[in-house]
């Protein structure tokens, strides 16, 4: 295009010379006693060496710059009187728009009188490089940042949308500020410089708040402990050891998309009466706001020990150790399963992810069920069975075989206890498998650790479980022993491919104190 300009500024000055001197021959004639007439210098670009015309009513010189800022002279004859206007009176050309040629041009009555300098150029105030220049940051302007400005209002719309939001779902989550300041100066009444955890547990059974202890007190006690160290890691969040007044506690921190994990462990422990040796003892929830992120804590007793899974892998267990472990955690389950009438009353609850990672083992070696996030309750009265609202879902390796299949009818409460007497008659194997018989115990295995791959799919299970109804498989050692062989007929019992066959949580608890009965070497003491 620039090309184009160049070339059109020389054709239209040769058309012009063209033109003049064809008029200038034609008007001759007719002039030519009228008006004076001069030979002139002659040249077009290397004006050096110039030739002559003659004939010229005035001589002239021109000076022009194309758009690219390529500067030419010229001289010559003009002949023909009426483009004496054109070419002398319009003196110099100074084009508005950037990137357009600029000429001046001088006329002069006499021989050989264009002989002088040419005229000088006023350059036009923006070069073609700073008008390219200026052009690209206009461009610039136009394309990146006015759409990275949008962008960014966009942006901190979105932002101050969801920080809209999350207040809005902070507010609704928890109470209100000067209820809170209610609750503290309760909160002070029932925390003496020497009280202790005991203290507050005994207060929140007192209190009438189900479990746990009433809710804005729990949020104060929160905000009192200090996070020492990550103790576990579930899918759920992480469980942190805490201290509060010099006792130990722990924080489990749900991640905010799991907030229906959080919120229906809090449910369940805090509506249900669920205080009970064998159940994880619940202090109390929180949830607050760090940098605009929702912090979900559930604060429970804190177990030296950690989970039954990590027990396991740790040492073997001798058969009172192994007794103790199954008829603790056996009793855990019954209280749950079991709905309990009157005013300490409790509806029926199935846990939906029975296993070793969710059992904690207590310093004498009795158990407590922990983690209710996928909890169902039912209560027989009103015969609703309660699911709660979460998309989680149990744990695939102890998914009985009817949860595989996608057979469980999901109101009928039963379906949910047999799948949990399933999970736990794995949990059994998982237990005998480290007993001491002789001095020997098999390595910790997790239950179908020689059919599936460490994190297996549903449909790895589904094979395993359903098509090929494998089971974990009996060690031939336990044979020989007496307490482990009914152990292994008992929780063939438990997992039995049909759900109605399987024992429940009571007949399995009996079972265990019959079988420790019958050995000798267990002495229960608890
Ligand atoms: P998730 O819902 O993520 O599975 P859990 O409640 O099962 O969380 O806890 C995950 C792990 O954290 C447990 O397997 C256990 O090792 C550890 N843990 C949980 N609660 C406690 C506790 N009260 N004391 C000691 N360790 C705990
Ligand atoms: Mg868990």
């Amino acid at each position: 295009m620039r090309t184009d300009t160049f070339w059109s500024w020389t054709i239209c000055i040769f058309v012009f010379i063209v033109l003049s001197n064809y008029s200038n021959t034609v008007h001759a004639v007719i002039n030519s006693k009228n008006v004076s007439r001069y030979t002139c210098y002659n040249c077009d670009g290397n004006c050096d060496k110039p030739s002559t015309c003659d004939n010229a009513i005035v001589c002239y010189s021109y000076s022009v710059i194309d758009a690219y800022g390529f500067a030419s002279f010229q001289r010559g004859c003009l002949d023909k009187k009426d483009l004496q206007y054109f070419m002398c009176k319009a003196k110099e050309y100074i084009p508005e728009k950037p990137n357009t040629g600029q000429y001046s041009g001088v006329c002069c009555n006499g021989d050989y009188c264009n002989n002088g300098s040419f005229p000088v150029l006023t350059p036009h105030t923006s070069s073609p490089e700073s008008d390219a220049a200026s052009d690209s940051v206009v461009k610039i302007l136009q394309f990146i940042i006015a759409p990275i400005l949008v962008l960014f209002l966009i942006l901190a719309a979105v932002v101050f949308i969801l920080r809209h939001f999350h207040k809005r779902r902070m507010a609704s989550l928890v109470s209100h500020n000067d209820l809170e300041n209610i609750y503290q100066d309760e909160f002070k009444g029932v925390v003496t410089d020497d009280s202790n955890l005991k203290d507050i547990f005994d207060y929140s059974v007192t209190s009438g708040s189900g479990s746990g202890l009433p809710l804005l007190i729990q949020r104060t006690l929160a905000r009192q402990i200090t996070l020492v160290q990550c103790i576990g890691k579930g899918r759920y969040g992480e469980v942190w050891k805490g201290i509060w007044q010099s006792e130990s506690v722990a924080v489990k921190i749900f991640f905010s998309r799991d907030e229906a994990s959080w919120a229906r462990e809090t449910e369940i422990y805090s509506t249900m009466m669920l205080r009970h040796d064998n159940i994880l003892g619940y202090m109390g929830s929180d949830v607050t706001s760090v940098n605009s992120c929702t912090q979900l804590w559930l604060i429970t007793n804190y177990i030296e020990n950690g989970s039954l899974y990590d027990y396991l892998n740790d040492r073997p267990l001798t058969a009172q150790e192994m007794m103790t472990i199954v008829i603790s955690a056996a009793s855990g389950i019954v209280h749950l399963h079991t709905e309990m009438f009157g005013t300490d009353g409790k509806p029926a609850i199935a846990h939906r992810d029975i296993k070793s990672k969710n059992i904690l083992v207590k310093d004498n070696r009795t158990c407590v069920i922990a983690d209710f996030g996928l909890a169902v309750t039912h209560t027989q009265t009103t015969g609703s069975t309660d699911v709660g609202e979460n998309y989680r879902v149990g744990t695939k390796r102890y998914m009985a075989p009817e949860v595989l299949e996608e057979k469980i009818n999901p109101s009928v409460f039963e379906s949910y206890r047999r799948a949990d007497m399933y999970a736990f008659g794995l949990v059994l194997w998982e237990v005998c498998l480290r007993c001491l018989t002789g001095g020997i115990a098999e390595e910790y295995r997790p239950p179908f650790h020689d059919c599936v791959p460490s994190d297996p799919s549903f449909e790895d299970m589904r094979k395993v479980v359903c098509v090929d109804q494998q089971r974990p498989v009996i060690p031939n050692r336990w044979s020989s022993d007496m307490t482990l062989t009914s152990m292994a007929k008992l929780m063939k019992e438990c997992w039995n491919h049909n759900p109605s066959a399987r024992l429940t949580s009571l007949r399995v608890k009996k079972t265990l104190a019959k079988i420790a009965a019958a050995d000798p070497k267990i002495h229960l003491d608890f």
